[in-house]
Formats: C-alpha cells, structure tokens, sequence
C-alpha cells in the first residue's frame, strides 16, 4: 500500500464534474449572483414557487395553532415509527379518499419529509430494479431528474402539447416505452404549465398506461390548487384501471414548505402491485431517511380536518387573480407569448421569441440580464428542459406582481429590435 507523504498528501477523493442536471434552486441562485455585488436592489421573484413569506399567502392562522398544541401537548417528542404516526396516516388516508370512488387506508400511505422525499423514495426504490426505466414529462420538474441520476435511474422524457393545454402526447409516450418501462409521471396541477388534466385526458393516461404495462407517479403538490374550466380530479380515481402512487405535501395547498411534511399514497384498490413487491421496496427505502418532525406530523390530522375552510377559498380566487394578471400583461409584452392559459398551480410557461430581441440569444442570457438590468427574476425554460421558454410564478403579493412584470416589460421594450 502507498502511504501519502504527509508534506505531499494525495487525497484519494478527487473532486469531479457535477452533475449537468442542475436543480431550479441552483439555477436561481445562478441568476441571483450574476448580478454586480454592488447592486442593492431587492429582487422581484418570479422565479420560484414559494408565497408563503407574503402576507396575502401566510397560511391560516387555524394551521399554526395546530403546530403549537401539538409542541405544547408534550405527545410529540418522541421519534416517530419509520411509515408515520398512525393517527397521521389515518388523517391522509381519510383526506385523499373523500375525491375517490374507494376508500384508502393508513396502510396505504407513508408519510415523507416533504414532496421532495416523496420523489426520492419512489424513485429509489424504482432503482433497485435493474434495468427499470421510467417516463418524465418535458417540460418538467427538474427534481425528478435530479433525483434520478442520483440513485441511477434510467429516463426518458415523453412530450407535454403547449397547444393542447401541456397534454401528455400519447403517441411520444408510447413511441418511448419499452419492455423495461415500469412508470411514468404527471404533474397535475401542472409545475411548470400550470395544466390541470381533464377526467377525460386522466382516463386516456391510465388506459395507455395500463396497455403499456406500466403505473402512473401522480405528482399532485399543487392538488385542488385550479381555477380554470376544469376541477382537479386526482389520478387515484384511476386507479383500478392502473396502479397510482400519488405524492402530496403540505407545502403548497398550505403555504408551509418549511414544515416538510408529504407523503406518498400507494391507489391499487385491484391489488395489481402486490406481486412486484415495489411497495416493501418504499417502505425499506423510506427507513433510510430520516422522517418528518414528530410534531408537525402530530398536528396533521387539525390541519388536514380544516381543508375545507375560508382560507382556501380566498387563497384560490387569490391564485386565480394573479394568473388573470400574468397573462395579461404578458399580451402586451411583444417578445413573449403564451399559447396556454394556466388553470391551476402557481406558474405559467411563455415562449420568448429571441429573434425580435437586439442582443439576446437565449433564455438563459434573457434571464440573466433581466435579472442583473431589472432584479427581476425569471426561470429560463432551459432548466426545465424546454429552451426558448420561460417559467413565470404568478404567485407572489399582487403589487410585487405587477411591479415586477411592469419591469419584465420595459426590459424586453429595451432590449427590442430598432425597425
Ligand atoms: C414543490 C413541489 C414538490 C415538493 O415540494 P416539497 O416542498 O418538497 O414538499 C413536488 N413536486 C412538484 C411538482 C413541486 O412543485
């Protein structure tokens, strides 16, 4: 063995290229430092899916009583089984089995640090199958693809139709499958698209998933966050054509991403999964992280009983301004424009046509001068996937809102061809 000289160490650890996949958090904080140190200017974000710092979104104040008897009960201090409290599964089983055609039970769900861990989970424990391979959609939540590579998973990524209101293109699903397939993922409410799925075009998923042999990863972060046309109906109505796991969290339909609590609800009411044995799998993944804090799990079954009240309702119609608002005065804004309304979340995706722009070659470079010229911060479609396009959150506190898109304009007005 060859012993390090010790005025000339030879670290066996050797730094290596990061991953390509970068993380929309890495990609703003690309945007937030491009600018120079100098500039004090605080910036307007457009760029991530977090209102619960502005006053129109904090959470009702019912949720953070809920938190503190829990604290104050003295029952939470313990650890927590590795699946969840059981009072806490009950709560979530109940929650999600009042918008299905079957009731879930505690069994069915395990309890996450947040809807980030839920993915990790599911894909990990995907990942012990070898050579499994699974389907995202493009444009996407670059998470799943972060995520993927981490734990060495194969994807692929079918099509979601701008001009079909970001609908999965089912002929590029299936054109994409093959014999090792095993699921594929939705977002619905859609992140970025802002898309909520009709039952129709759900039915259309689960029947093409199930020909294809494959379960459906039904990421609904943003469930029950709609205001278009169409109410939102969860993938687990399906689930006797195809098995669903469905990931939820408290983060955004509470306004509390800080609180980390998700989960993952496994829809098999014909016990179609059972042989693959892929729920033990989660199950033997999820005893590897370490769960939610005790007591914000202890004070789910109060805040998921209060789903129903004012707070939603004004937070919705809120959600449902601030979109009119975006799309609005995106229209006058001539480099930008946006084939499909949003429906729902908290985002709209827009095409920037970079051709009528002076000396902007990208959504990248658009992103990055915007944000040093306007400290107005976009998501450029290249970290979700989709280059030329550009992630908008609409929202945040009205009057930041129209600041901020009053400052995309003139950014772009300036930065427009001379005819
Ligand atoms: C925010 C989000 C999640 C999970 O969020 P957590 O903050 O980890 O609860 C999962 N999927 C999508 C599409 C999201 O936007």
């Amino acid at each position: 063995m060859e012993i390090n000289d010790q005025d000339n160490p030879k670290w066996r650890l050797r730094a290596t290229q990061q991953t390509p996949t970068k993380s929309i958090r890495e990609v703003l904080t690309l945007l937030v430092n491009s600018r120079d140190a100098a500039d004090q200017r605080p910036f307007i974000q457009l760029g991530h899916g977090d209102p619960s710092a502005f006053p129109s979104f904090r959470t009702a104040r019912i949720n953070e009583d809920a938190i503190v008897d829990a604290v104050k009960s003295g029952s939470f201090n313990s650890y927590a089984p590795a699946l969840g409290l059981l009072p806490t599964r009950r709560a979530i089983a109940e929650y999600l089995s009042a918008d299905l055609p079957y009731r879930l039970s505690s069994d069915d769900i395990l309890v996450t640090t947040g809807g980030r861990q839920a993915i990790r989970v599911v894909l990990s424990a995907l990942a012990g199958f070898s050579t499994a391979n699974v389907l995202f959609p493009k444009p996407g939540y670059p998470f799943y693809e972060v995520t993927a590579k981490y734990v060495n998973l194969e994807f692929r990524h079918f099509n979601l139709l701008p001009e079909r209101g970001w609908e999965v293109d089912i002929d590029s699903l299936e054109s994409l499958a093959d014999e090792n397939t095993v699921a594929m993922v939705i977002i619905n409410p859609g992140n970025p698209c802002g898309n909520v799925y009709s039952y129709q075009h759900l039915n259309q998923i689960a029947e093409t998933a199930k020909k294809l042999g494959i379960f459906v990863i039904s990421d609904e972060a943003y469930g029950h966050l709609a205001f278009g046309s169409k109410p939102f109906v969860p993938m687990g109505v399906f689930g006797a054509i195809v098995p669903v796991f469905t990931l939820g969290t408290l983060s955004k339909r509470w306004t509390v991403p800080g609180w980390r609590l998700g989960w993952v609800a496994t829809s098999d009411p014909s016990g179609a999964l059972k042989e693959t044995k892929v729920v033990d799998c989660l199950i033997d993944r999820l005893d590897f992280f370490s769960n939610p804090t005790t007591f914000v799990q202890g004070a789910v079954p109060k805040i998921l009983e209060n789903a129903k009240g004012e707070f939603f309702n004004n937070y919705v119609n809120l959600l449902s301004q601030c979109a009119d608002t975006c799309c609005n005065k995106v229209q006058e804004i001539e480099c930008i424009n946006c084939p499909s309304k949003p429906e729902g979340s908290m985002f709209v995706m827009v095409k920037l046509d970079v051709w009528d722009l002076d000396d902007i070659r990208d959504d990248m470079e658009f992103c990055m001068k915007l944000a040093k010229e306007e400290a107005v911060i976009v998501l450029p479609g290249t970290a979700l996937g989709l280059k030329g396009w550009l992630r908008i959150t609409f929202a945040i506190e009205p009057s930041l809102l129209e600041e901020g898109l009053a400052k995309l304009k003139a950014f772009c007005k300036r930065h427009t061809k001379q005819k």
